[in-house]
């Protein structure tokens, strides 16, 4: 049994016993740091936030899930929550995961699997994110805060019919995440609408200094100069060739072009799911959108990149876990004998998903095989951004311009600073390839058919784009009795098009 009995200055740590075994910890309300003033202000039914249990909080220790944590508390509290609180979030507890964040069902925890509610005890909420999830599903909080790397926000999200949203990389602070994946690592929303997603964003993207990869103001301004700049380009373009409608908003379904990738068909897709795609398609289309086939080809190389470069950086990250510096020291060690307390207390420490990722990743690293995996992987990570690039309508803000703008000789001149011409707004593809699976199923599976579940989440992650998880209905004749009757579609839109990607979601309301 893992030993809570943590001591705060001012009182006692509960084990949370909520439902779902959705909650590791319940905050002790003493410890709670004065929350900061800040200008906006959360609506009152958004405030009671339940955090992933790998974001750092004062009033309880920061677990992830880990035996190697179990007792860890922070110095800090991470600058997201920092924000949140001084628009009046309060925490009211934090939630369940697979340890680190790495898994896709909830089920790698030290703290034992969360669980789906009634009648859906055996049916899997996704991961990693999977206690803030269901958290949200089942009322326990107003909203939920995750992490997404691969898709942990977006998946849970999917499976247990809430919204998951994932931000652009780099514009909610990771300073006080514990690091999975850094190059991947985003702070994900999770709340019961789009709506809801949208006022928790508006309080949680000032910029942090602290975190080296959070975009400075200056940086900010610019993707937003461009991203403007662009899509009035763009407006141009269209109202020229007669497909733009009278008034200039470009989040009117008419005034919108989807993207469906072809690549994203794949034979492994659930008959319910495409249904439900085929369903949200034609719901864009009805209400005068445009929709467009277009091509990500490297998209089906994504999956195992993500799998060579997130364990990569995992087991770079994961080092650090020594029972010296940080984590809890296994017992029955003997000094003078370094390695048999490092062994002893990373044996003991870590479960064994966190365990073979640490291998792949310090495999893939080694001398004899970098080349052949990690720098292929990175190429190809490459490759997955430009796809994105090339049939996005707004070009990458980040990217460098590529030929000289013509744009100032004339408006309606099209993008030349792009890889292709101008396609999409956003993309619209299922979460996941299959509805939420059942535990019994997922307990036969091997780690690489697990993996699997993220194979239309990683594509936006290795590009840093945004990306919405948005509930759905399974059709009448795809429906199960034993099955929750909804899964989740996404729409992934350019990067630092947050906000529109958001307000399509509200759209589908
Ligand atoms: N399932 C993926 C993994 O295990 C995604 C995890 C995440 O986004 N944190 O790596």
């Amino acid at each position: 049994m893992l030993r809570l009995a943590a001591q705060s200055a001012t009182g006692t740590l509960h084990r949370a016993l909520a439902p779902g075994n959705a909650f590791i910890l319940q905050p002790d309300p003493d410890a709670r740091a004065p929350a900061p003033e800040g200008k906006n202000v959360l609506p009152y039914a958004l405030r009671g936030m339940a955090v992933k249990d790998n974001i750092t909080t004062l009033s309880t220790p920061t677990t992830c899930a880990s035996k190697t944590l179990e007792t860890y508390r922070s110095p800090f509290e991470a600058g997201v929550l920092e924000q949140l609180r001084s628009c009046m979030g309060t925490v009211v507890g934090k939630t369940n995961l697979d340890e680190f964040g790495m898994g896709s069902h909830s089920t790698n925890s030290a703290f034992g699997p969360v669980t789906n509610t009634t009648p859906f005890e055996r049916i899997s909420v996704g991961g990693s994110s999977g206690g803030s999830a269901i958290a949200v599903a089942t009322l326990q909080c107003d909203m939920a805060l995750g992490t997404d790397t691969g898709g942990s926000v977006r998946l849970p999200a999917a499976y247990t019919g809430v919204t998951g949203f994932k931000p652009s990389y780099g514009r909610i602070s990771r300073w006080g995440v514990v690091p999975y994946a850094n190059s991947m690592d985003t702070v994900g929303i999770l709340a019961p609408s789009a709506t809801s997603v949208m006022s928790v964003f508006r309080c949680a993207i000032e910029p942090d200094p602290r975190d080296p990869t959070s975009l400075t103001g200056e940086t900010r301004s610019r993707i937003r100069q461009s991203i403007t700049k662009s899509r009035k380009r763009e407006r141009a373009r269209r109202k020229r060739l007669g497909q733009w409608e009278s008034e200039d908003d470009d989040t009117k379904f008419m005034n919108v072009r989807i993207g469906i990738p072809v690549e994203y068909n794949i034979e492994e897709l659930d008959h319910g799911v495409r249904s439900i795609w085929k369903d949200a398609l034609e719901i864009f289309q009805v209400n005068g959108a445009t929709l467009v086939p277009i091509s990500l080809p490297n998209t089906k190389h994504a999956l195992s990149a993500y799998y060579v470069l997130a364990p990569a950086e995992a087991a770079s990250n994961l080092s650090k876990y020594d029972g010296v510096r940080y984590g809890s020291r296994a017992e029955g060690w003997r000094e003078g004998t370094g390695h048999v307390l490092y062994s002893n207390t990373r044996g003991y420490g870590f479960g064994e998903e966190v365990k073979r990722r640490i291998l792949l990743g310090s495999y893939t690293l080694s001398s004899e095989a970098r080349d052949n995996y990690f720098l292929k992987a990175q190429k190809v990570r490459r490759l997955v951004q430009r796809d994105f690039d090339r049939v996005f309508a707004v070009p990458n803000p980040l990217l460098p311009t590529q030929h000289f703008d013509l744009s100032d000789l004339d408006e309606s001149t099209p993008m030349m600073d792009k890889l292709g011409p101008p396609q999409v707004d956003f993309i619209v593809c299922p979460t996941a390839p299959t509805a939420a699976p059942s535990l019994q199923y997922v307990a036969t599976q091997n780690s690489v058919d697990t993996y699997m579940n993220d194979v239309f989440t990683v594509p936006a992650s290795l590009a840093g784009l945004p990306a919405i998880s948005v509930p759905f209905s399974i059709s009448r004749q795809h429906k199960r009795r034993d099955h929750p009757n909804y899964t989740g579609i996404q729409i992934i839109g350019q990067f630092g098009d947050d906000q529109r990607v958001i307000t399509i979601a509200e759209k589908l309301e």
